[in-house]
């Protein structure tokens, strides 16, 4: 009996951007005759990340882009290179694939990066506009805030799945939807349930150690998400959150960790966007639509994030 979900792939849902993107990148050849140039540091020797850059690279240049791919074999100096890019008027954006030290000097380096060439968006000023739900930078609301480009690849599918409900406004359009993401990190996980909550979502976001709900409220009275502490993480709870949940994300680092297929609701949105797959086969025989990799949209959210930084370091040069 053949099975009435579908599979979709991320390179399916990213060439509605690409398109996007391509159109934009020849309309701003007056002032990026040769294309803007992203720069990416790699300084660990990670094979997932070596693989992410090739992609980069292949991605951007088709689109139009420059990449330079620099090598930092001294974690120590990665610090000074981001510095002397960050003063580089030839360089529109900047990444860095991580982990470089993989502890907190992380999260430092993240903020080394100037916010105007931050492309994957990890500046603190854009993670606090997104988590209190503020989607500009300035009081005109004419310059755009840029959203950390995982958590918004994954909203951007959800889009594409038709799971917002574009019949609602704009900033409600999950309302009534029931969300669970398997993650909590600070570069996807948290920031993700924070946008889907600011959606009008009821999210439960697990993570090892416990799950927490992330909503507006009831009625969404709340302009921005609030988060309540459920419990210890157990199967059980998970189960339960997963009853009635529409969508269900997941993100755990890990060969071995498969998400229970019995738990998901027939019918749910199942999206992975881990590097290894959380869901077996099985989850074809449950979900209505399965993304079982989301990396190329992430990467179609990079360069659309590089020419909002372009188009609003213009508009602050000519407001
Ligand atoms: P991380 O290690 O910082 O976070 C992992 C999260 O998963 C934590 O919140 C942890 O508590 C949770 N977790 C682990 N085991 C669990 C379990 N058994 N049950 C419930 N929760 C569990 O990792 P990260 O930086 O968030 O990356 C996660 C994965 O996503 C990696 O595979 C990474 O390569 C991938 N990733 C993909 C993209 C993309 O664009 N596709 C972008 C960034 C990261």
């Amino acid at each position: 009996v053949s099975k009435p979900g579908v599979t979709v792939l991320a390179s399916k849902i990213s060439k509605i951007y690409v398109e996007e993107i391509s159109s934009k990148v020849n309309a701003i050849k007056n002032i990026r005759p040769n294309g803007p140039l992203l720069v990416g540091f790699l300084a660990n020797d990670d094979p997932a990340a070596e693989m992410y850059a090739s992609w980069t690279k292949k991605t951007s240049e088709d689109m139009g882009f420059r990449y330079e791919l620099r090598r930092i074999d001294e974690k120590d100096f990665l610090e000074e290179a981001i510095i002397e890019t960050n003063r580089d008027r030839q360089v529109d954006g900047i990444m860095v694939y991580y982990p470089v030290f993989g502890n907190a000097q992380d999260q430092y380096l993240q903020q080394v990066v100037a916010k105007e060439k931050d492309v994957e968006g990890m500046n603190h000023v854009y993670y606090q506009n997104m988590y209190h739900n503020i989607r500009y930078l300035d009081s005109e609301n004419t310059i755009k805030s840029i959203l950390p480009c995982t958590p918004l690849a994954i909203v951007k599918i959800l889009e594409y799945l038709k799971v917002y409900n574009s019949l609602l406004p704009q900033g409600n359009r999950l309302y009534g939807k029931k969300c669970v993401v398997v993650n909590r990190s600070e570069i996807v996980g948290r920031p993700l349930a924070a946008l889907l909550a600011n959606d009008g979502a009821i999210v439960y976001s697990v993570d090892v150690d416990n799950v927490q709900k992330f909503t507006r409220g009831e009625g969404l009275k709340f302009k921005k998400h609030h988060v309540e502490d459920l419990g210890g993480f157990s199967a059980d709870l998970l189960k339960q959150c997963c009853s009635e949940a529409d969508v269900i994300v997941t993100g755990v680092p890990s060969e071995s960790y498969k998400f229970p297929t019995e738990f998901i609701k027939e019918g749910a949105v199942c999206i992975n966007f881990s590097s290894n797959k959380n869901f077996d086969e099985s989850v074809k025989s449950k979900a209505s639509l399965y993304v079982p990799m989301t990396g190329k949209v992430t990467i179609s959210m990079l360069l659309r994030n590089m020419l909002r930084l372009i188009e609003n370091s213009e508009k602050s040069k000519n407001p």
